[in-house]
């Protein structure tokens, strides 16, 4: 498999504090990685900076051997890294299909494949297709994620990034964006950086892991290996 995004030696401050500390690790085309931390472990930095949305003070961060670091965020999800960020950030006041066509924006003016991602946005989500005219606002928790990441998927993304997806939702609703998170990546081959501090979930659909602590990766393995590990259970990942 060929890598589609490395990142080396990545270091972030937010003013004089640190909060990414030297980060080092790949995400190769057709991958699910998973970012696992507690709160505060710098996994949110780690996408913002990525997306270019807060520049990295040392470091490369390259996809498919191009530099990131000195493009605008809207070059960068040209290029096809696209961030679900943390709390999905829907438009509440437009309605479901709206907040889809804002996703779109490659091809602006073919309207024929516009119909084509909306459609297999539908086909991905039927509970969107549903509720394709309902304000954004009025979805519950679990049918934002849905859209939210629908939205990443209308630009056809080459590394869709989930920043902590299960946030604030039913277990039973986890296990649904959950298994959609593995239909995107198995269907369309996307490749999915996905963070989490639901560790054991993100772990079961992803390939491979990373543990964050205090801005620094203290362990990679695959992702069997880092359930299989009690140790890592009980230091990191938490009882779920
Ligand atoms: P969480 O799951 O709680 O979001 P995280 O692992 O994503 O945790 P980050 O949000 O990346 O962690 O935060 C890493 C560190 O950077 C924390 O110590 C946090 O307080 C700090 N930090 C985050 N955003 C800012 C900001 N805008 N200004 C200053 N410090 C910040």
């Amino acid at each position: 498999m060929s890598t589609l995004l490395e990142v080396k030696r990545m270091e972030t401050f937010y003013g004089k504090i640190q909060s990414v500390r030297g980060v080092d690790f790949t995400v190769k085309q057709g991958e699910i990685v998973a970012l696992l931390g507690a709160n505060g472990a710098g996994k949110s930095t780690i996408l913002k900076t990525i997306s270019g949305l807060i520049r990295p003070a040392q470091g490369s961060i390259a996809l498919m051997g191009e530099d990131l670091t000195k493009k605008e965020p809207h070059t960068i999800v040209e290029m096809g890294v696209v961030h679900v960020p943390e709390g999905r950030r829907v438009f509440g006041g437009l309605a479901v299909t709206e907040n889809l066509e804002l996703g779109f924006f490659i091809k602006k003016r073919d309207k024929a494949k516009l119909a084509q991602n909306l459609d297999m946005v539908f086909q991905m989500f039927p509970r969107l297709a549903e509720r394709r005219k309902q304000m954004a606002g009025t979805l519950s928790g679990g049918e934002q994620q849905m859209l939210a990441t629908g939205r990443a998927l209308m630009s056809e993304p080459k590394l869709l990034m989930l920043d902590e997806p299960s946030m604030g939702l039913a277990p039973i609703v986890v296990i649904d964006i959950m298994k959609i998170i593995k239909q995107i990546n198995q269907q369309r081959g996307t490749t999915i950086l996905l963070v989490e501090q639901n560790a054991k979930a993100a772990l079961k659909l992803a390939h491979r892991g990373y543990v964050l602590e205090t801005g620094s990766i203290t362990m990679e393995d695959s992702a069997g290996n880092l359930l299989a590990d009690d140790n890592v259970v009980k230091a990191y990942l938490g009882v779920h």
